[in-house]
């Protein structure tokens, strides 16, 4: 397709790993069709990201003089409030600062961007829904990247603008029964909208829905064919058109390996040349994304499952980056006694991992971006989530992709050696481990063909572009 080459947008979101990866694929897409792609993100992640960030044509251009290059994406920069060096890790302090200092940074931002440069849309992140006030009053139109499945999008919509009854959220058993879903439990929610969740986080993604009204369009990092019900059942209540997969091109069967990623932390690529010496669909790859850090006691029970499978394992466990938590250990006699099948490292190239023939299964915690990977990829899943997404995530898995099986937590939020033990077995070698195999190859080839030409995500790609055009003619 053919694109105006004035057409411009402006993303923004935080500079998270898993909220900016997601941007920065929609944007190879829209530089693609000849879209040009400014991202506006916090200046806590500028120097992780220069360094880190797999592009040669990035620059960071947050200095308007510098004229960056017209065929990639500019990087922008703004503030989030708090200084460099602040320990993020303190959720609370970083979502009130961003909250209160961030609408006049970015307006400032856009301020001296728009002197040099006419936008014809901002694509703004959910997690800072006050974004989307500050690029209306600036007279940009806006579109939503939504970047979690379509089914927390509909749970979100649904509960927080009274659309259908729910039942008492502090019972986390109850079932909720929703249009395009199968019926789930309370605790299945995304957790953004359970009392127990604190309030600063419920508070964002309150926001986010109040402000959605004035958004012209919204995207969904996911695709039509993986949630297919999900998305019909949205389609005459407010609509959200998925343009996913939202992973890099590689894993989706393109020759192009090159890719416009970002990783915070310096991936361990030696561990690609590790997973060489492994035999085919032999390894449990094991990572829990880059925001959580698990308790000393659950590691513990993670390395005696491992130890106890007697199979190999890939383990990321990223060191917390503040201070809110302290640090885990592995027990010395787990690393001798597997040191010939198992490596531990604390970043890794996952999506290179997931593509890789010995991978056998992925104990993950179900974070949309892992979640997106594992299906592209067609690797059997061992489910494991925490809060935000991730059981709404893992219920889709068991419920309606039935690509793995589900870790069952005690009492105590803990997960046994046992159930470690058992779920390893189920997805590798157990009865149902062939169907699960089965059903998670059907879910690769069902999401490969999406973003093609003819394809649903191209379609709704193509679409967004000449809406964009036809009803803002003036920017173009
Ligand atoms: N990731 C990675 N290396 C690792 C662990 C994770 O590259 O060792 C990437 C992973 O491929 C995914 C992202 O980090 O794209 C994590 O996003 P997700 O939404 O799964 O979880 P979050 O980190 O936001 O909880």
């Amino acid at each position: 397709m053919a694109v105006d080459e004035r057409v411009s947008v402006l993303m923004v979101s935080m500079s998270l790993q898993g909220h900016i990866n997601p941007m920065f694929k929609f944007a190879k897409h829209l530089l693609s069709k000849g879209v040009q792609v400014t991202i506006a993100t916090t200046e806590d992640g500028r120097d992780r990201m220069l360094k880190n960030t797999k592009s040669s044509n990035l620059t960071d251009n947050t200095n308007l003089n510098n004229s960056g290059n017209d065929s990639g994406i500019k990087l922008v920069f703004f503030s989030d409030g708090l200084s460099l060096d602040f320990d993020r890790s303190d959720t609370e302090s970083m979502v009130n600062s961003i909250r209160e200092k961030g609408p006049k940074n970015l307006s400032t931002l856009i301020t001296n961007l728009t002197k040099v440069h006419n936008y014809s849309c901002a694509i703004v992140n959910p997690f800072v829904p006050w974004a989307i006030n500050v690029v209306v009053e600036h007279g940009i139109p806006c579109a939503l990247l939504w970047i979690q499945a379509c089914a927390s999008y509909s749970i979100y919509y649904r509960y927080l603008k009274n659309i259908d009854p729910f039942p008492n959220l502090d019972d986390l058993d109850e079932k909720v029964h929703l249009p395009g879903l199968p019926p789930f439990e309370v605790k299945d929610s995304p957790s953004f909208i359970l009392p127990s969740t604190p309030y600063h986080f419920r508070h964002v993604i309150r926001e986010l829905f109040e402000a959605v009204d004035k958004v012209n369009w919204v995207l969904g990092t996911s695709c039509y064919e993986i949630e297919e019900e999900i998305v019909n059942s949205m389609a005459s209540l407010t609509p959200i058109y998925p343009v996913g997969p939202l992973v890099s091109p590689f894993l989706l069967g393109e020759k192009e390996r090159s890719d416009v990623s970002v990783d915070m932390w310096s991936a361990e690529d030696f561990c690609i040349e590790w997973l060489d010496t492994m035999p085919s669909s032999s390894v449990i790859y094991v990572s829990f994304g880059s925001l959580l850090v698990l308790s000393q006691k659950q590691v513990d029970n993670i390395a005696a499952a491992l130890k106890n499978s007697n199979k190999a394992f890939l383990w990321v466990i990223k060191p917390s980056d503040g201070e809110s938590h302290d640090a885990v250990e592995l027990p010395v006699e787990f690393l001798e006694e597997t040191k010939e099948r198992g490596l531990v490292v604390k970043w890794c190239p996952q999506e290179k991992v997931l593509m890789h023939p010995s991978v056998a299964c992925f104990i993950t915690h179900c974070g949309w971006n892992s979640t997106l990977e594992t299906v592209v990829t067609g690797v059997p899943v061992i489910a494991w989530p925490f809060w935000t997404d991730q059981p709404t995530n893992a219920m889709l898995m068991e419920k309606v992709f039935h690509n793995g099986v589900r870790v069952k937590c005690g009492e105590d939020d803990i997960v046994s050696t046992e159930e470690i033990e058992r779920c390893i077995k189920d997805v590798t070698e157990g009865p149902r481990a062939g169907e699960i195999k089965k059903r998670a190859m059907e879910m690769k080839l069902s999401s490969h063909k999406t973003l093609q030409e003819g394809g649903t995500s191209n379609k709704n790609i193509n679409h967004f572009i000449i809406d964009l055009i036809a009803r803002y003619p003036a920017r173009a």
